[in-house]
């Protein structure tokens, strides 16, 4: 298992510079964690460092819940903004 990112992500790349193993960038709408780098922060800090270092909690163990529900939200024409392995998966509603 790894940490993900939800679609609270605001952009404030904190996370990014805590990862001990460069596992997040961004991607075009929001900051992503490849599960294939992430180690859950195993042998670096007791606690998922990019968890701690969120200041909305988008950081969070991966659910195949919420994947699941966000994958349903794009056949409902909204806008992808989740990627996990390069795929989008997820969405946000538009406002326009
Ligand atoms: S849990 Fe740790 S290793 Fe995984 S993305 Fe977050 S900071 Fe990086
Ligand atoms: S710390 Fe949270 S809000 Fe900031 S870029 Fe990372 S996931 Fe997004």
């Amino acid at each position: 298992m790894s940490y993900m990112i939800t679609a609270e992500c605001v952009n404030c790349s904190a996370c990014e510079q805590e990862c001990p193993v460069q596992a997040i960038s961004a991607a075009a709408d929001q900051y992503v964690i490849d599960p294939n780098v992430c180690v859950d922060c195993e042998g670096y800090f007791e606690e998922a460092r990019c968890k701690w270092a969120c200041p909305v909690n988008a950081c969070i163990p991966e659910r195949e819940t919420y994947l699941a529900r966000a994958a349903t939200m794009i056949v409902k024409g909204v806008r992808p903004v989740i990627f996990k392995n390069g795929d989008s998966v997820g969405g946000k509603v538009l406002s326009d």
